[in-house]
């Protein structure tokens, strides 16, 4: 466990970097909502019971449903290398596939145990897509806990994923938008209305709503990051040839305005353009934004390492809803990926990179913040302390990218503080 002061990402910014206990899910979580996005793929997780218990408790009543995701579960002969782990994996993929015909994609998630034991996801792959030739691709990645946290998952799926993307070797596919990230469905439609009406007519994304349709990619190829937490997936796609846009994430109605502007002047739209269409939005969102504004300013506000989301929202609830930072905590910080983030947050602002929880604790304790956005661990407790709290998951669980939800997105943090002053007795 340390904890050093590095220099900051853009001046006015210090990053503490922490290291010790943390209170964050692994990537198997992502599990949740990729499996929605691309129902004909399925979610093998390789790993242990403690895998597949953690998958059960977050994904819910979706269990009873006809799942997409399953655990092989490694047994003590598999652990102690007595059974031959990759001819078990085969079996129980031959049997899967057979009662699941509609399966396309086959992703093998790596967890802890089967890092720990060094099976090797990655050959397994290649030899069940021989196996399966013509029926089924499968891929390969981590979602571990020693290697990932939380929204992370996403990156590994999506990166496993680049190389089936098609070359954008014919012209008239070759000038894209491509929009990386998963969306609410009726988020990325709004989108992508949106794009067309501002003159960009050929608007993709990754991951695609049918796995097996992946967007080309090439030169011409513009990629715009909806999520702040793909890191792997945009070097990979630049790699390919592809150009990354430089913006702020869509997250509140500055945030979003600036993403889908960003994008027009990629695309050689002209400034006035862009205003036609945005401005309305803007107005709207910002007359949603108001009466949560006013619940929200001037309180203080400090946000737990989580998803990655927390600058871009610590962003917006400090400029838009005037919330003050007392500290923004995030678990890994891409210094690239959230220049235009950082150079929004207000001078000095607190961040902290990575976690050591009982020193976390502290702070906040210590500067006793209006309201904490945390994880479910830590959100009764605190309550217990007298502290209000927004549970940090709901925020990867509920629609909030785009000028249009705006004012639901600032209702999510208003709500605790209003729940909070209706059940204080004074
Ligand atoms: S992958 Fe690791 S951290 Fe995640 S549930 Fe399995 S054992 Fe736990």
């Amino acid at each position: 466990m340390s904890a050093t002061l590095t220099s900051s990402p853009h001046p006015g910014v210090p990053v503490l970097k922490e290291s010790g206990q943390r209170e964050v899910f692994c990537g198997l979580t992502s599990i949740v909502w990729l499996h929605r996005r691309m129902p004909d793929a399925f979610f093998l997780v390789v790993g242990s019971r403690t895998c597949a218990h953690l998958i059960q408790s977050a994904a819910g009543v979706m269990i009873f449903a006809e799942p997409r995701f399953g655990t092989a579960i490694l047994g003590e002969r598999d652990l102690a290398g007595l059974a031959d782990a990759n001819e078990e994996l085969d079996r129980l993929v031959a049997k899967l596939l057979e009662r699941r015909p509609e399966i396309r994609t086959l992703f093998l998630v790596g967890s802890c145990p089967s890092e720990v034991i060094k099976l090797d996801l990655a050959k397994a792959a290649e030899r069940l897509q021989q196996q399966h030739a013509g029926r089924v691709r499968v891929l390969n990645y981590s979602g571990s806990g020693i290697e990932t946290t939380f929204t992370q998952g996403e990156d590994g799926a999506l990166l496993a994923m680049v190389p089936l993307m098609p070359p954008a070797g014919d012209p008239a596919q070759a000038d894209q938008l491509l929009l990386v990230g998963t969306l609410a469905d009726g988020v990325e439609e709004r989108l992508i209305t949106l794009f067309e009406r501002l003159g960009i007519p050929t608007v993709r994304s990754l991951p695609p709503r049918r796995s097996t349709e992946l967007p080309p990619v090439g030169a011409g190829t513009r990629v715009l990051l909806a999520q702040p937490f793909l890191s792997a997936t945009a070097r990979a796609l630049v790699d390919r040839g592809a150009e990354l846009i430089a913006a702020p994430y869509p997250i509140g109605v500055e945030g979003s305005r600036a993403w889908m502007a960003a994008a027009a002047h990629a695309f050689g739209i002209a400034p006035a353009q862009i205003a036609a269409v945005l401005d309305p939005l803007v107005e709207r969102g910002r007359q949603a934004v108001a009466p949560h504004r006013e619940v929200l300013a001037g309180k203080r506000l400090f946000l737990l390492p989580d998803s990655q989301l927390e600058i871009p929202l610590a962003r917006f609830l400090s400029r838009e809803c005037g919330m003050e930072l007392v500290e923004v905590g995030t678990p890994y910080l891409d210094r690239r990926l959230m220049a235009e983030e950082l150079a929004l947050l207000p001078a000095g602002t607190q961040l902290s990179e990575g976690q050591h929880l009982d020193n976390q604790l502290e702070r906040v304790r210590a500067s006793r913040p209006d309201l904490v956005v945390c994880g479910l661990g830590l959100a009764n407790p605190l309550e217990a302390e007298g502290i209000a709290t927004k549970w940090s998951i709901e925020l990867v669980f509920s629609p909030i990218h785009g000028c249009d939800q705006a004012g639901d997105l600032a209702e999510l943090f208003a709500r605790s503080l209003r729940r909070r002053a209706a059940l204080t007795f004074a």
